[in-house]
């Protein structure tokens, strides 16, 4: 139904866009209103809930949910320990030759690697590991090359006399 806005002449077909009597451009009657306004209000109260409430909550989820899982199972078992492990054996084996003039190569791998563990620790903490056994492997090394230049020139001397 519409309505002459000067005449406030009815009409009831719709289609009637211009007044019969005075020509003026008809606009809807309130009885078309009711069900738009009805309409409209739950529209706007479900999309500010779903704007507020479940759009947000699983965004602020899976980035909570993901990123641990992600990064933990990476920080525990991608770390490269590989230098300070192959440092503390070879700091072990030389701390054990020194005896046999072992304890110099050995010694100095341990400490080369052990050195090379730590300044890959050191520049990069989340992708290498091991700081613990490059600093051991670089202990025993350093007491093995130690050891092994006291124990040579304890030799040395012992065959001069
Ligand atoms: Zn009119």
């Amino acid at each position: 139904m519409k309505v002459c806005p000067i005449c406030h002449q009815t009409y009831a077909d719709n289609d009637q866009n211009f007044c019969l009597n005075d020509g003026g451009t008809l606009t809807r009657l309130t009885d078309d209103a009711p069900p738009t306004i009805f309409m409209e209000p739950p529209r706007i109260t479900n999309q500010t809930n779903w704007e507020n409430s479940e759009p947000i909550s699983p965004w602020q989820n899976h980035p909570n949910l993901q990123n641990p899982s992600f990064a933990s199972p990476m920080r525990v078992q991608g770390k490269d320990q590989t230098l300070p492990t192959v440092s503390l054996v070879l700091g072990i084996l030389s701390f054990v030759l020194i005896c046999c003039y072992g304890g110099i190569p050995f010694g100095i791998g341990a400490l080369v690697t052990g050195y090379l563990g730590l300044n890959n620790f050191n520049h990069n903490p989340m992708q290498y590991g091991g700081k613990g056994l490059a600093i051991a492997g670089l202990i025993l090394g350093a007491i093995s090359v130690l050891g092994s230049v006291i124990f040579i020139l304890f030799a040395i001397l012992g065959s001069l006399k």
